[in-house]
């Protein structure tokens, strides 16, 4: 196994090319980033912290730190970089190398008990079903909440990409293992 910032651009490079990747080490903590980040104005998020940290090869801290899962993927740090740091892409190639070790927050696994269960990362309840006929819409959209039969085909896809795995979803249960004890992030 490389550094880390040498696994940042050979598997983000497969995605978003490498040199889109490399734009990490220009990085020169500025932070032009963390100081217009939405979310670190209410998290522990320091987007600049984190691009040293992955300079630094300070993998396990990285992997484990929580506010890895708290960027929202708004891009404005991808904005405002006046070194052209491609920031939020980084950051979600960061947080898939964490999730491949089994380092994923709680409420992203959630989401995606949530689609293999509805095909919906936001499932639709009943306040939108009313909204929706107050509409005049059918209370549900043409999706897999509506056709529950197509579900299955959804859930397939966890199954073939192993995604169920990597959110360690319990078939039986139906749910994550280990939500209520805590033991994972
Ligand atoms: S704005 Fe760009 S150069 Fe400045 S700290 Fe953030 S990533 Fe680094
Ligand atoms: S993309 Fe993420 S790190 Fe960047 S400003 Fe938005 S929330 Fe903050």
């Amino acid at each position: 196994m490389g550094t880390l910032y040498e696994e940042i651009v050979a598997y983000g490079g497969e995605v978003f090319g490498e040199e889109h990747m490399e734009t990490l080490l220009q990085c020169v903590q500025c932070g032009k980033c963390t100081g217009g980040c939405p979310s670190g104005r209410n998290t522990a998020l320091r987007t600049r912290k984190l691009f040293r940290m992955a300079q630094e090869d300070m993998r396990e801290e990285i992997f484990n730190a929580p506010e890895l899962w708290f960027c929202t993927t708004c891009f404005t740090c991808y904005e405002r970089c006046p070194k052209g740091v491609k920031t939020t892409d980084v950051i979600r190639i960061i947080r898939n190398l964490a999730a491949k070790e089994g380092h994923m927050s709680v409420p992203h696994r959630m989401i995606g008990v949530y689609v293999l269960k509805t095909g919906h990362a936001v499932p639709i309840g009943p306040d939108q079903m009313k909204i929706r006929e107050s509409l005049g819409l059918d209370s549900q959209p043409p999706t897999t909440q509506k056709y529950k039969e197509q579900l299955e085909q959804v859930q397939d896809i966890f199954r073939t990409t192993q995604f169920d795995a990597m959110i360690d979803f319990d078939w039986d249960k139906m749910d994550l293992r280990g939500k209520e004890g805590g033991e994972k992030k």
